[in-house]
């Protein structure tokens, strides 16, 4: 198959790779009808993780059973699915205590940019839409192998309901679909933190009331006003940074939680402040499983449209351009076709 590659830093390409297999019983094999570029690829991209040269890169994609392994009861060839990008069994101890992100049997998905992808522990992890979806809906379907499910975690673990405040960290794909979480989970208020005018609209279709353009210590001073100086009843750090973890506790109100779900490069948490304002900290890796039967019928139902934040697509051979793109943030997030 041919499917986008990483050799190093800057460096992506769209090539013959080996196709993916059935290795277990559990696996399914899924030919992809879309994948998209996450902000997460953009660590390797700018050389901030290592790099195994000429890997398959993209963890993000929805498409249809092409083949599955024998112990697999739930999924046929034909079946239009939403892949999660961690993969889990949805029956061991942490599964069942909705920790699908700690599974004992955890896989990844590994080349969600190419033409197929293999799915480890397929019954756990996927869900089948009735019949072929249509072609308005995949970019939505899109966000909840991820994004969707992300903003949607980070919101579930700082605690968003109904009433309060909340104010979203970042405004890549993660944070806008923080914000339409946050709106869905009842907000009154929800503050979305953003110098970007395109997201900034994007912010305020998915629910955001007030816009935040400034950052650090300036911005936390319009959160304390805007709170009329109590702080935030919930923050979503969507980013992963030091300077957005802080900015996050800076505005928490005491006693409130922090859900993160950027992964961090070089935070150093402020356990004193934690400490003495008694602001917690909850989040991680997001167990998609957990929550894609809600999030999909939220899509099939018309509730949520998080397929806006697509704002380029490509085809999946142009992927290269769709990295650049994003990492000179002239694209939100990038949707690739095979
Ligand atoms: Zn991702
Ligand atoms: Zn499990």
């Amino acid at each position: 198959m041919r499917a986008t590659t990483i050799h190093a830093p800057g460096d992506i390409r769209f090539e013959e790779v080996p196709d993916p297999v059935i290795e277990e019983p559990t696996d399914a094999i899924v030919k992809v009808v879309a994948g998209c570029i996450c902000g997460s690829d953009l660590w390797p991209y700018r050389g901030a993780n290592d790099i195994d040269a000429g890997s398959t890169i993209g963890h993000e994609c929805v498409g249809v059973i092409e083949e599955v392994g024998s112990a697999v009861k739930d999924f046929k060839p034909g079946d239009f699915v939403i892949v999660p990008f961690c993969h889990c069994d949805n029956t061991c101890a942490h599964c069942v205590a909705g920790v699908q992100a700690a599974c004992e049997n955890l896989g990844f998905t590994a080349s969600g940019q190419g033409e197929y992808s293999r799915v480890t522990q397929a019954d756990g992890s996927l869900v089948k839409t009735d019949g072929m979806p249509d072609a308005s809906l995949i970019p939505s379907l899109l966000t909840l192998s991820d994004v969707m499910a992300t903003g949607w975690h980070a919101a579930v673990s700082a605690g968003v309901k109904p009433g309060g405040t909340t104010v979203v960290i970042g405004d890549g794909a993660v944070g806008l679909c923080g914000v339409l979480a946050a709106a869905q989970l009842g907000a009154e208020r929800v503050v979305a933190m953003s110098r970007h005018e395109p997201r900034q609209a994007i912010a305020r279709a998915f629910g955001a009331t007030d816009i935040v353009a400034e950052r650090g210590d300036e911005g936390g001073a319009r959160i304390a006003e805007l709170t009329k100086g109590v702080g935030a009843d919930s923050v979503l750090e969507c980013v992963g940074t030091d300077e957005s973890m802080k900015t996050a506790f800076a505005i928490a109100r005491p006693g409130s939680t922090v859900g993160f779900v950027g992964v961090p490069h070089g935070v150093e948490l402020p356990v004193r402040r934690m400490f003495q304002k008694n602001v917690g900290l909850a989040g991680g890796m997001a167990g998609v499983r957990r929550y894609l039967p809600d999030l999909l019928e939220r899509v099939l139902s018309g509730s949520i449209d998080p397929g806006k934040v697509f704002d380029l697509t490509l085809p999946m051979a142009q992927s290269a351009e769709g990295y650049r793109a994003m990492d000179e943030r002239r694209a939100i997030k990038v949707l690739l076709q095979p």
